[in-house]
């Protein structure tokens, strides 16, 4: 399962999520489906600081509203957890979501760049052509761009979009995994040291920088 989310920050810090849209793909069900939160409380309960910041995030990041979204924010835990319980494997994106989610959910939870980090080349080359055609939106109101946003921004910024194009990345993991016997990569939950592979199980190890081109534009369009 891929997990994706557009969030705003509280007040305890940068990294104090308050999810406003969650996207999760079940790979096995083949399944997506996205949820929109109502805020936790009134916007002028924001710190100065947090305002500020979640007005960048509305007008350059997300183009999603404070107020937008109507499942009370009190049944994110529940609603994630009811999503999940059934799955073996949850993948985010990134160190911070990844651990956010993880704290969340009591499990672990794997950081899907790592899975790109531990392709070859021309792998990542055909996940990135794939990933690139995904455009799919969903249904919350992501006007509230400001017109300095650049379209390929604009349509990173919606996390159901994302969260389909994650699972096309681990879909394309699993199928390589399972052909190639070669290959004993296990992915590490985010609670370990940067969610690194496992030493010795680096089968595809590059010994130059060549391919990062293809991987950060993977990286980009899932970002
Ligand atoms: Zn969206």
């Amino acid at each position: 399962m891929t997990v994706a989310f557009d969030a705003f920050q509280g007040n305890a810090c940068a990294r104090d999520y308050i999810i406003k849209c969650l996207a999760v793909v079940d790979l096995t069900k083949n399944l997506a489906q996205q949820f929109d939160f109502a805020p936790p409380f009134d916007w002028n309960l924001l710190t100065a600081k947090s305002r500020r910041q979640n007005n960048f995030l509305t007008n350059k990041v997300h183009g999603l509203a404070w107020y937008d979204g109507d499942i009370p924010h009190a049944c994110l835990t529940k609603v994630l957890k009811e999503k999940t319980d059934g799955v073996n494997m949850i993948y985010a994106k990134g160190d911070e979501n990844t651990k956010f989610l993880q704290n969340l959910l009591g499990r672990p939870v794997y950081n899907l760049e790592t899975l790109l980090t531990h392709m070859p080349k021309d792998k990542v080359s055909e996940i990135s052509t794939k990933t690139g055609v995904i455009t799919q939106r969903c249904a919350a109101n992501h006007d509230h761009f400001d017109w300095t946003v650049s379209a390929t921004s604009r349509a990173n910024g919606c996390c159901f979009t994302r969260a389909l194009r994650m699972a096309v990345v681990v879909r394309e993991y699993n199928r390589m995994i399972s052909t190639n016997q070669k290959l004993t990569i296990n992915p590490q939950p985010a609670s370990t040291s940067a969610a690194r592979m496992p030493a010795g199980s680096e089968v595809y190890e590059e010994d130059d920088d060549e391919d990062d081109g293809d991987k950060n534009r993977v990286l980009d369009l899932l970002r």
